[in-house]
């Protein structure tokens, strides 16, 4: 025989604000001012002879699926009840689950890394486009999927986390338009999309020098399989070329029509050689097999999602200066970058792969500074005590680097937006909250280094945690 008693549990309903780009500073303060706790009463059902003290808690999913467990102490039973179609109002709890699905389908769910919101969007299906991102786990690839998803877009990340972050593309995760594949391009796949965007390839050159062999086959056999994708299916395809291919250069500004100046055999030639024969398998294909082609030469970008520990001059300079240990410069200093900020980069890879032109665009902010100087300027941005230390030059390291950006200009209608000294202030802003929340960080020195991807501080399995080839 069966006893029916009736218990109180208490359903946590979110009740999103909908207006604009929500700011959120602490989230969990967040949750509980914009929560409100609804009493819904459930009856269960116990066996008659059952003596138990029961403990109930209960929550909505996503689905809006009400689940409550029962536990009791002595026996261990846990019961999924039924809503109670005697003691509820129907109607009213399908409504509000249905509300808060549609809120859940068109925004992000703030994270300790990105406490926003960040809002979708509904397009039609003529206007929805599926887009892949390889390398959308990285540090450009993740601006470039929040950009993608709040146009209303089906993105999906591939990505095998060599160099990138579960935790950059984590606030999508919930998201019906997101889709994530661990995958390694150098392994062919088969999909349905309108548009790929190519990013995938360590990008510090401590990382690509790290299992150059790698970088080459990521380079090569990578972009050889996404074109092979492309044909198949008709989609465009962007490719992230880089200014290196311009190795040490001549030429000042470089212009697109440089040829370039590159050591095919130094520590730098798995990546500069690997973008540049990419850069030619992408005309190849545009030429023998009709696919659309974008190539953006990508200069020095930097901001938030940049991995702490990647070695790049931006991250090295600012995690040295917040934690007041020596900036370590590579040479004498006088050597050149021009640096542009994350959300630069972003629009212009957007306005060139929905644009007309397709022949290689510089993107990059012409700004240009001396090593020397750079870092002093990142010691005055952070108010650092820090020294300067002057250690050997990396060897093939370009000397100087500068865009010129005629053509994305004329042809993509695109320039540099944010002032580099804008910039840097939300990098270091970014910056100080890993330090906060990760402890001290040891920069990567100038040689090859072990990529640690997946979550920062703890080497990823996989691809990452042994030398492959
Ligand atoms: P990143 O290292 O943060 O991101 C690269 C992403 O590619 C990571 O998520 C990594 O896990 C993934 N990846 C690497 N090898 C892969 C493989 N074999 N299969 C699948 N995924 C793989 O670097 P980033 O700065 O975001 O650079 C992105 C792209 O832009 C790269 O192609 C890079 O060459 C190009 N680029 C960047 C800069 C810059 O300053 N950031 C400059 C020039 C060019
Ligand atoms: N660099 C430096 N100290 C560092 C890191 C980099 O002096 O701790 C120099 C490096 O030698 C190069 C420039 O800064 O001249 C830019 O290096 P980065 O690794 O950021 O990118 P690159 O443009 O060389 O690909």
């Amino acid at each position: 025989m069966l006893l029916a008693g009736v218990m109180i549990g208490y359903v946590v309903l979110p009740n999103f604000s909908t207006s604009g780009t929500t700011r959120i500073t602490n989230v969990n303060e967040w949750i509980s001012k914009n929560t409100a706790p609804v009493s819904v009463p459930v009856s269960v059902s116990v066996p008659a002879d059952t003596n138990i003290n029961m403990n109930a808690n209960a929550n909505a999913n996503s689905n809006g699926n009400v689940n409550v467990n029962v536990n009791s102490p002595s026996g261990g039973i846990r019961r999924s009840l039924q809503d109670d179609n005697n003691e509820i109002d129907n109607d009213a709890a399908q409504k509000r689950v249905m509300e808060q699905y549609q809120i859940l389908s068109s925004q992000s769910l703030p994270t300790a890394t990105t406490p926003y919101i960040l809002k979708t969007p509904k397009l039609p299906d003529s206007q929805r486009k599926k887009i892949l991102v390889t390398g959308g786990a990285g540090f450009v690839g993740s601006h470039l999927v929040d950009k993608l998803m709040q146009e209303g877009h089906d993105v999906t990340v591939l990505d095998n986390f060599f160099t990138g972050q579960k935790k950059n593309i984590e606030h999508w995760m919930h998201h019906p338009n997101f889709s994530l594949m661990v995958h390694d391009v150098t392994e062919p796949i088969t999909l349905e999309v309108d548009q790929i965007y190519h990013l995938a390839c360590p990008a510090s050159p401590p990382h690509y020098q790290y299992n150059p062999v790698k970088t080459i086959k990521t380079s090569t056999m990578g972009t050889i399989n996404m074109l092979g994708l492309a044909k198949r299916v008709k989609a465009r395809m962007l490719l992230t070329s880089t200014s290196e291919i311009y190795g040490d250069p001549k030429e000042h500004p470089q212009k697109e029509t440089y040829w370039g100046n590159v050591n095919t055999v130094g520590p730098r030639s798995c990546y500069d050689e690997g973008k540049r024969v990419a850069e030619t398998m992408m005309y190849s294909y545009k030429n023998q097999n009709n696919v659309e082609v974008r190539v953006a030469r990508i200069f020095n970008t930097f901001g938030p999602r940049m991995h702490p520990n990647d070695g790049r001059v931006v991250s090295n300079f600012i995690i040295q200066a917040l934690q007041n240990k020596p900036l370590t410069i590579y040479g004498d200093g006088m050597n050149t970058r021009s640096f542009q900020y994350v959300s630069d980069l972003v629009d212009g890879l957007h306005a060139l792969m929905n644009g007309d032109y397709d022949m290689p665009v510089n993107l990059g902010n012409p700004e240009e500074f001396t090593v020397g100087d750079f870092a002093n300027k990142i010691k005055t941005l952070t108010e650092s005590e820090s020294e300067i230390v002057y250690l050997e030059k990396s060897q093939d390291d370009p000397s100087q680097r500068k865009p010129a950006i005629e053509v994305a200009k004329e042809h993509i209608g695109w320039e540099p937006q944010v002032h580099v000294d804008d910039g840097l202030k939300s990098a270091i802003k970014y910056f100080q909250s890993v330090l906060d929340a990760d402890g001290e960080i040891i920069p990567t020195g100038p040689g090859a280094s072990k990529p640690k991807g997946g979550e920062s501080g703890t080497v990823n399995a996989g691809a990452s945690a042994r030398i492959e080839e």
